[in-house]
């Protein structure tokens, strides 16, 4: 097996030892990060309840928010120094024309331009911790498009930290980013060997994708990895109770894992997504349909992430959705499905071999099962 990112079953035959280290690396950030922000998490939960800004989430939820502003903090505040407003708002226009499948196309080819020449350019300078550059950042994760659901959760940050005085932002901020380094070392340690083959990847980035859409997310470093991996732990507890209540469960597979290709695969278009049509016996895709059959959830197809759309919004609480992604893709997609009314759970790929960004030929994906039938319910983990 070609492993070109990460992959998960890199100790075991199977990635069932990655999701017992997950869970339990999980915890330990969780409790670090309650441990170090109690009160800040706090004082922000009531801020957001007493001026009514949205349904409070669960505290994890809310301190995972801090990890991901320390983490994309480091990784792209230089980044965002460099963004000026005009290509910015291009860029913002862009990744929300680019969602019309039918223009898709030739939106991602001035995407790919122009991501390369704005969003690429790095700043030497040492950045100043404050509440204007941390705008900075957030306008630089939505022009970025792939960042849109993270970019509406930092936001919501922008109008507390806009309520506090200015030293108090900076000593917020600078706390954040000293956890993120922590972070960095920690979940090097832990989960650094299911994505060991990140900077072997990363080497031949310039050469192979740039002026590419995906450029910037296939540019993204180990600790990104690891931020999804925590991130979607941490989501799947926070969501697993409501999720194993509702009445009509989906599961959600992306076309990585189909044995045909676009054009020879049978597959039927619905409003939700492909439905499988059984046309090959060895598909993954079709494996996992029975076993929908078999256990009463319904398996779609979903080419990308943004084509996960519902015409009208979905009562929370009737629908679960399990989202199968690359490991990038599940903070981002879990925000979004839970955004449009669905309560979500996710599974990883076991390893990324996609077609469209990480291989030439594609490589056919899979999951771990006894994880998918314990995020179920129907399996003890
Ligand atoms: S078995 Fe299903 S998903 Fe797989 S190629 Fe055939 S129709 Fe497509």
């Amino acid at each position: 097996m070609e492993k070109i990112t990460y992959f998960l079953c890199e100790s075991n035959e199977s990635s069932t030892e990655f999701y017992k280290k997950n869970l339990n690396f999980s915890k330990k950030v969780l409790n670090k990060l309650e441990g170090n922000f109690s009160n800040d998490i706090n004082d922000y939960m009531n801020y957001i309840n007493k001026n009514n800004m949205e349904q409070l989430r669960s505290k994890s939820e809310y301190l995972l928010e801090i990890l991901m502003i320390g983490v994309f903090w480091k990784e792209h505040v230089n980044k965002a120094i460099s963004l000026s407003k005009i290509p910015r708002n291009i860029l913002i226009k862009l990744s929300t024309l680019r969602e019309k499948e039918s223009i898709k196309k030739i939106v991602d080819i001035n995407r790919g331009l122009l991501e390369y020449l704005f969003l690429n350019r790095r700043s030497n300078d040492k950045v100043k911790i404050s509440l204007e550059n941390y705008k900075k950042l957030v306008n630089y994760l939505k022009a970025c498009g792939d960042y849109k659901e993270e970019a509406k959760r930092l936001e919501v940050w922008i109008s507390y930290f806009f309520s506090l005085n200015k030293n108090k932002v900076e000593k917020i901020l600078t706390s954040y980013l000293e956890f993120a380094k922590y972070f960095e070392d920690i979940s090097q340690e832990a989960l650094g060997i299911y994505t060991k083959n990140v900077n072997l990847f990363l080497k031949n980035i310039d050469k192979k994708y740039k002026y590419r859409e995906d450029f910037l997310f296939c540019s993204r470093k180990e600790v990104e990895y690891h931020l999804n991996m925590v991130g979607a732990q941490i989501m799947n507890e926070a969501y697993r109770k409501e999720f194993l209540k509702t009445k009509e469960k989906r599961l959600l597979l992306p076309s990585c894992m189909r044995i045909k290709d676009e054009k020879n695969c049978k597959a039927i278009k619905t409003e939700e997504g492909y439905i499988c049509n059984s046309c090959s016996k060895n598909c993954n895709v079709n494996k996992y349909d029975k076993l929908g059959k078999k256990y009463n959830f319904q398996v779609y197809i979903i080419p990308h992430e943004s084509s996960i759309s519902v015409k009208n919004k979905i009562k929370y609480g009737h629908i679960g959705i399990i989202g199968v992604a690359c490991v990038l893709n599940l903070i981002s997609g879990g925000l979004k499905a839970k955004n449009l009314g669905f309560v979500p759970q996710c599974v990883f790929l076991d390893y990324c071999g996609c077609k469209d960004h990480r291989h030439d030929k594609g490589i056919i994906t899979d999951i771990n099962m006894s994880y998918l039938l314990y995020s179920l319910g129907i399996e003890e983990c």
